[in-house]
């Protein structure tokens, strides 16, 4: 396999044995990539590094097997329901927390969509559902089209959220004529129709990213875009901020900036929460009061957490943004840093 670091033989076994997902990256992507002057920071998004194969973690670092309520359909936090529509991405990022699925063949994804209808519609309390995956809109719109069929007709949905990095893999995907009718039937049945982009870099917006997120716009599709810290990507409050304040120039709201999570194969990519903190600090401090609408989240086993600060008592604050139970929502609460921790499982209670 060719890695960043060299080329070096591994056997299929060992691929799967150390959790290593394949290789595969979008023509689109390699160009925009090469010459967005930051190549030797964005090559981490896509090419394989020997780091990979002894990073230690878990496949599954936010309980979402626990959380899963019929095949596809996890149901955490009460109002939201994310199904898991395919394990396919126009691209591999090398830090995803499911590579335990992206990339293979996976009995995680949605196979009865009617089940998923029942579910929810046993569940008033749902109001949104999000789409993620791997990456829904490497599905035909004619798939997409099948799954608002059932999701649709649920009154108590206000709105359909829909994860995705084709924004930077393939931008052009948004220029299929069927979309605007798509967008248009979500609209049609009384719901908002939010598309989350996942831009962790400012080399990763193209001019044809930018102009097709316009267009939708225009349709009356939101959007938010979430991040992830990553070491050697974006560990820099300059890069971020100028992410972020590109986003909100195009109209697209920074929403979450993801603390990387302890996945194996991948969790070189964290940054430790002193820099994260700091580099959170920093971008805010270079945006505008009209920019900073992002959190720094972890998305922990135990509920969505804000990281809020380190003390000078060299406790780390936090809030959690969702949990399961609602009484723990928005309360503040703390644990002793001790370097380097990079999750709540590295603190001590
Ligand atoms: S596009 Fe999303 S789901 Fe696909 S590999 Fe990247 S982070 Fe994972």
């Amino acid at each position: 396999m060719k890695f960043i670091d060299g080329a070096r033989p591994i056997t299929e076994a060992e691929l799967q044995a150390r959790n290593i997902t394949r290789y595969h990256v979008t023509k689109f992507y390699a160009q925009q990539i090469a010459n967005s002057g930051y190549y030797d920071q964005l090559k981490y998004i896509v090419e394989p590094s020997v780091e990979e194969l002894d990073s230690p973690g878990v496949l599954d670092t936010s309980g979402e097997h626990d959380n899963t309520v019929v095949p596809g359909l996890q149901h955490k936090y009460a109002q939201t329901g994310l199904l898991l529509v395919t394990s396919r991405c126009a691209s591999y990022c090398r830090f995803c927390f499911r590579k335990r699925l992206v990339g293979r063949d996976s009995d995680e994804t949605v196979p009865d969509l009617a089940k998923v209808r029942q579910y929810i519609g046993c569940h008033p309390e749902m109001t949104n559902v999000l789409l993620s995956g791997g990456d829904p809109f490497v599905l035909s719109t004619a798939k997409l089209d099948e799954i608002l069929t059932n999701l649709l007709p649920i009154r108590h949905l206000d709105s359909i959220r829909i994860g995705t990095k084709l924004f930077a893999f393939e931008p052009k995907r948004f220029e299929d004529p069927a979309l605007p009718a798509f967008f248009q039937r979500i609209r049609d049945a009384g719901k908002t129709a939010v598309l989350v982009t996942h831009f962790d870099h400012i080399g990763e917006i193209s001019v044809d990213a930018e102009r097709n997120i316009r267009c939708l716009r225009a349709q009356g599709v939101q959007f938010l875009n979430q991040s992830v810290l990553l070491a050697k990507v974006n560990d820099d409050p300059e890069i971020l901020a100028a992410t972020f304040a590109k986003c909100h120039q195009m109209g697209v709201r920074p929403y979450y900036l993801f603390q990387a999570r302890p996945v194996k194969a991948a969790s070189h990519f964290q940054v430790p929460l002193r820099r994260g903190l700091e580099i959170a600090r920093g971008v805010t401090q270079r945006l505008a009061g009209i920019e900073k609408t992002f959190k720094y989240i972890m998305s922990h086993y135990s509920g969505k957490i804000e990281i809020l600060d380190l003390g000078d008592d060299g406790r780390v604050y936090m809030r959690y943004h969702q949990n399961k139970f609602p009484d723990r929502i928005g309360k503040i609460f703390s644990r002793p840093y001790i370097e380097p921790a990079c999750w709540l499982d590295d603190l001590p209670e």
